[in-house]
């Protein structure tokens, strides 16, 4: 029973001294301070500004370059000293565009081939920028439950995707690498691993797992851990029988086999591990297997191209890359973890200040529980504004262009007298010139330096096996077929002009 409350009256308000100097020192500085605060004209006049150099860049893109080699400008920015303000918007846009758009690698441009491509979904910015201005928090549940409840809402869906039960958990983290050492730290709670146990602990991989993988095993501080290289076949995919072997040889020399990486997508060549192998040996060995989806994971999308990611829901985490296979603006990468007390007891954490945070009410958990982050930028928005506003088939349809662009390319690239490396799982085409005379490497070199001076299209390089080669990456949501001919006459006219020397 609530008993009623007795009105008491409020204390008297007291008087106002309007000519008290501390007021008036205060309402000076409010003035001033307003200035970070400009009314609706103000807001108009701002976003005109950002709005029309949007619109500019965008409408120019196809006619620009896609790599600008002369990185002169960058130095300019140097000249407006961040200490020093009050610059009108237009000359600050001006500058932007100057000194970091133009130089370097435009990468929402159609013909950024290189690497793997990231996005710029142009109803992400839009999310960005709703984000910001509202500025939700999605730190905490308490405090910010819609937000949350959007990124639970994403992280399920993409949990649909993998193949994993809805018991699993997961955070949106600011791109691949973080969302690896999220999941890494889980590994580490999950296996009950010490510092004393770390010399003993082996991760099995091939050479051809992202860097930011062991990056993270050396971040979480389990640098000591053993690294066993497991073997690959002529498609650098992970051999598992070579991988059951390491495992038996290292149990029989008393080690602790304790980590397992998979990829769906090396970032050298497009791979794909045999994940249904790797489970069933993880399994038998008690391993954590992690795969890194960062590139190929979203492809699950297309039921057509499951087969080829079979296992992957087998794992025990998994990482996702929306700013690659979703086709988001840098900044998103996800991390989803089946064993969700793992993911907790790796990094929940109490603090007094935040006492009334507690998850009291039963809302579930907090992405700050889950996660190295606690506030953070509201990333659910840019992933659930384009799926809502264009729905999944549009993404399918991208995706799918894009492993047809890259089998076209694969195909047209050989018939110019390339030699080829392994065939594409996904959409990374690696081949070489070999020519008449001479070192390969050397010249496969200068060939991707030739073509950065031409610019039109941006490929970069890997080297596999010992062999340099040019890689092109087909991810880039506004990679159409025009950008891959033009891909074909820029490799075409470099390799005539390095070869007449
Ligand atoms: C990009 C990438 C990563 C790293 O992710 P970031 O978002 O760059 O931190 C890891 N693995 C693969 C296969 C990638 O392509």
């Amino acid at each position: 029973m609530v008993t009623p409350r007795v009105a008491r009256p409020a204390p008297p308000k007291a008087p106002v001294n309007s000519t008290s100097p501390e007021r008036a020192r205060i309402l000076e500085l409010e003035a001033a301070a307003r200035s970070l605060d400009p009314d609706s004209a103000g807001r108009d006049r701002l976003m005109r500004a950002a709005h029309g150099y949007a619109q500019r860049l965008l409408n120019a893109l196809p006619e620009m370059p896609a790599y600008n080699h002369d990185k002169s400008a960058v130095q300019e920015l140097r000249k407006l000293d961040p200490g020093q303000g009050a610059h009108p918007i237009g000359q600050l846009i001006d500058r932007f565009e100057r000194s970091v758009v133009r130089p370097g690698l435009l990468p929402s441009h159609q013909g950024h081939l290189g690497y793997i491509p990231g996005g710029g979904l142009y109803a992400s910015s839009l999310a960005d920028y709703l984000a910001a201005v509202t500025n939700e928090y999605a730190g905490v549940r308490f405090v910010g439950p819609g937000s949350v409840e959007m990124e639970d809402l994403v992280l399920d869906w993409m949990a649909r995707l993998v193949g994993y039960p809805p018991t699993a958990d997961g955070n949106l983290a600011s791109g691949g690498s973080i969302a690896s050492l999220t999941a890494i730290v889980a590994a580490r709670e999950a296996a009950g691993l010490r510092a004393r146990d770390f010399e003993r602990a082996v991760v099995y991989a091939t050479p051809h797992i992202h860097q930011c993988v062991h990056k993270a095993i050396r971040v979480a501080g389990m640098g000591e851990t053993v690294r066993r290289d497991v073997a690959v076949d002529d498609g650098f995919r992970l051999c598992p029988n070579s991988l059951s072997t390491l495992v038996a040889a290292d149990r029989a020399r008393g080690l602790r086999p304790w980590l397992v990486l998979g990829s769906a997508g090396t970032a050298d060549t497009g791979a794909i591990d045999p994940l249904d192998r790797i489970a069933d040996i993880a399994e038998r060995e008690d391993l954590w297997f992690h795969v890194d989806a960062a590139y190929g994971g979203f492809f699950a999308l297309l039921p057509e191209f499951r087969p080829a990611l079979a296992g992957m829901e087998r794992s025990d985490s998994v990482v996702l890359d929306p700013h690659k296979g979703m086709f988001l603006p840098y900044g998103t990468g996800a991390v989803l973890v089946q064993n969700r007390d793992a993911l907790r007891d790796a990094h929940a954490y109490y603090a007094s200040y935040l006492q009334d945070t507690v998850e009291s009410e039963g809302g579930g958990r907090s992405p700050a529980a889950v996660s190295p982050e606690l506030t953070k930028h509201f990333r659910a928005l840019r992933v659930w504004l384009p799926l809502l506003l264009y729905g999944e088939e549009s993404f399918r349809a991208c995706l799918r262009e894009k492993l047809e662009l890259t089998k076209y390319f694969q195909r047209e690239v050989e018939s110019l007298g390339f030699e080829m490396g392994p065939s594409p799982d996904l959409t990374v085409v690696t081949f070489r010139w070999v020519p008449e005379s001479g070192s390969a490497n050397a010249f496969n070199q200068a060939l991707v330096e030739e073509t950065h001076l031409d610019g039109r299209v941006f490929m970069s390089s890997t080297t596999v096996g010992g062999r340099f080669m040019l890689r092109m990456a087909a991810l880039a949501f506004r990679t159409h077929l025009d950008t891959i001919d033009l891909a074909l006459d820029v490799l075409r006219e470099a390799v005539y002009r390095l070869e007449r020397g």
